[in-house]
């Protein structure tokens, strides 16, 4: 069984976003920038099941710009077997990936495509599932446990105050959450070996797909600043002014 692992270049997560000074959108120049978090986790899971031996093949997959190889060869050097970008300079839409990773799916057919719940820069939490709804496939969204039995797949997923367990139909689309591993470093050997690691580069034309965007952003803004607080000498002090705003245990 194959395994597809789309893993999107993203803001690095210890990073604080400078908005910028016309306010169309995040500052990315000359920034730190990594493999989305959820999208490392699906990278490791992937691997786990090609080390038990459940999968045959991890092919890593990114929509994005040339320097968005660097992601790739991260996914690599963790353990993918090679890799695919889809070169683009322009940030594409969730319908629009979904639609690159279909067609990407119809020509490898894996058994599993293993996304991120949600890239931490646009918070879209949309392609997995998009995805699911054009390849007809079962999905499993949010997962924190995913097993591999025979021609199902079993998926723990987190939902408010509790778990739900999920058995789907392969070939599947999964969507990791943040517990659900913890993905590796590379090491400095495989740094080095993920360099000779094939990596195709495509358009999306070469799928078929229009990436002309249908939302235009508008503005983008810092979060409000916090006003200052107020010291108090004592507890008492504290209590007297929680009761003068209405505060009550
Ligand atoms: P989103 O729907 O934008 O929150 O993204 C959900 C997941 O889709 C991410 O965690 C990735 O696995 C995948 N994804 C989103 N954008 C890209 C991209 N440009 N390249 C590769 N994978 C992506």
């Amino acid at each position: 069984m194959k395994i597809l692992v789309p893993v999107k270049r993203v803001l690095d997560y210890n990073v604080k976003p400078r908005v910028k000074s016309d306010g169309t959108g995040v500052d990315l120049a000359n920034v730190k920038m990594s493999m989305n978090p959820f999208d490392e986790i699906g990278v490791e899971e992937a691997i786990r099941l090609r080390e038990k031996g459940v999968a045959t093949e991890v092919v890593a997959v990114s929509v994005g710009p040339a320097k968005a190889q660097e992601t790739l060869r991260t996914a690599l050097a963790m353990g993918a077997d090679r890799a695919i970008l889809v070169q683009t300079d322009d940030a594409v839409e969730p319908l629009a990936l979904a639609k690159i990773f279909k067609a990407i799916a119809d020509a490898e057919q894996p058994g599993l495509v293993i996304l991120g719940k949600q890239a931490i820069d646009d918070d879209n939490n949309q392609t997995g599932q998009m995805l699911a709804a054009l390849t007809g496939w079962a999905q499993g969204t949010f997962a924190s446990a995913v097993n591999v039995d025979g021609d199902h797949v079993n998926v723990t997923r987190e939902v408010d105050g509790g778990l739900e367990t999920v058995k789907l139909k392969l070939p599947a689309i999964v969507t990791t959450d943040l517990r659900l591993n913890e993905p590796r470093y590379a090491s400095l050997p495989n740094i080095m070996k993920a360099k000779s690691k094939p990596l195709d580069t495509k358009t999306p034309a070469d799928y078929g797909v229009d990436t002309t965007p249908r939302v235009k952003t508008l503005k983008v803004s810092e979060p409000p600043v916090r006003s200052a607080g107020v010291k108090v000498a004592d507890v008492d002090e504290l209590v007297a002014k929680l009761k003068a705003m209405g505060v009550h245990s």
